[in-house]
Formats: structure tokens, sequence, C-alpha cells
């Protein structure tokens, strides 16, 4: 059984795989849809639905040309919520440190607004949209992991805030951890974990 997942980030296809081991999950790329998907909401909600609907309607001008046996398309969206900061980067975090940063800028401007701060709780927040092909309406799937930030970057694994992101329980940045721990306890493993349990 296909699913579609409306990302090409290759860490998200990888996590997505691993925590979905039931469903052959199809990139944006493998689908054939090259189109730049916009997330211009501002909700994590709002995106989550905005690009999953982006690419449902992408799929139904395109059916013909797709693999049989579809079950639909889900697409998220991630926001790193730290207390100190009111809640920022949320739904900002993508484009934190300005619009054509990379994920080091984004982790450098994290550590600089949080020196000599003490309180660094913080928290990885998902939300999976899924649209099914059949006949349905949308549902919405949210996975939270609650951490801290760390003081400085560590780890060499996964990818974007995950070198300066400790989960609850740990004393070592998703970065440092085994991608098999952090694909059983993240906030896009429990969202799609949700997910998931809500097909069978
Ligand atoms: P989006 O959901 O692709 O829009 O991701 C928003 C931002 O959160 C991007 O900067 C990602 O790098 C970051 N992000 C999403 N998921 C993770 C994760 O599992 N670990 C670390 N950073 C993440």
């Amino acid at each position: 059984m296909n699913l579609i997942f409306a990302s090409n980030n290759a860490h998200k296809l990888e996590e997505a795989r691993a925590i979905l081991p039931a469903y052959h999950i199809l990139s944006l790329a493998e689908i054939g849809c090259h189109e730049e998907i916009p997330e211009t909401q501002p909700t994590l909600q709002g995106n989550s639905l905005q690009k999953a609907e982006f690419v449902y309607n992408w799929c139904r001008e395109h059916l013909k040309k797709l693999p049989a046996d579809i079950l639909g398309c889900f697409a998220d969206d991630t926001g790193l919520e730290i207390e100190a900061l009111n809640g920022d980067p949320g739904v900002y975090t993508a484009r934190w440190a300005g619009d054509h940063c990379n994920p080091a800028d984004n982790r450098k401007k994290t550590l600089t607004l949080l020196d000599g701060v003490t309180n660094r709780k913080a928290q990885f927040r998902t939300v999976v949209t899924f649209i099914p092909f059949a006949p349905g309406k949308p549902s919405v799937f949210e996975g939270i992991v609650r951490g801290s930030i760390s003081t400085e970057e560590k780890g060499n694994g996964g990818f974007g805030y995950d070198p300066i992101f400790i989960p609850e329980g740990y004393d070592k940045t998703f970065a440092e951890l085994p991608i098999e721990l952090k694909n059983s306890i993240s906030h896009r493993a429990r969202a799609m974990k949700k997910f998931a349990d809500s097909m069978i």
C-alpha cells in the first residue's frame, strides 16, 4: 500500500519509512511533483494542511500517471518551541535566521539568543495532516517531544536542530543518539504513530 509524503527532505523520508514500515512511502520526486510547496500559514496546523492539500490537488490532476493503490497523501510541519523565547521560533523554525538561512545559521541564532539563559526548556511539535484519496475528510495528528536546548552543538546525526536538542530523560542531543532511538521518541514519530494507528 502506497502513501505519498509531501516532502523531498531525505532525512524526513528516511524517518517516515522507518516509523511506518507497513507502507510504501513515495516522495514528491518519486511521483514526479517538482513544484515548490507553499508554506505560508501562521500556524503549524495551517502549514501542514496547506502542504497536504497542495499535493492532494496536484495528485488529482496527475492521477493517471501515479502508481495504483495509493491510500492518500500526508504532510508534516514541525516547530521548535522554546519556553524562554515565548514559544519561538515555532512556525518560523525553518526560516529562523532569515529567508535564505541554513540549519547551521538557525542553530547559531538559537544558541546566541539563549546565551546565559538558565531556562533552556523546549519542545518539538509536529502536526501531520493526512488526506485520503477515497472520499473522506483530512485527519490531523500531533506529536510532541519535550526537552532542552544544549549550550553547544554536539553530534553528527539527524538534521536541522538535532545537534542542540536534548530530549527529556537523556543527556545527549538527538544528533548524538542512535537514529532508532530518535525514531521511537521524536515529535514526528509520535505524530506518525498516531497516524499509523488510525489506519488500522
Ligand atoms: P518543516 O516541518 O520541514 O517546515 O521543518 C521546520 C524546521 O524544523 C526546519 O528548520 C527543520 O530543519 C526543523 N526540523 C524539523 N524536524 C526536525 C527534527 O526532527 N530535528 C531537528 N530539526 C527538525
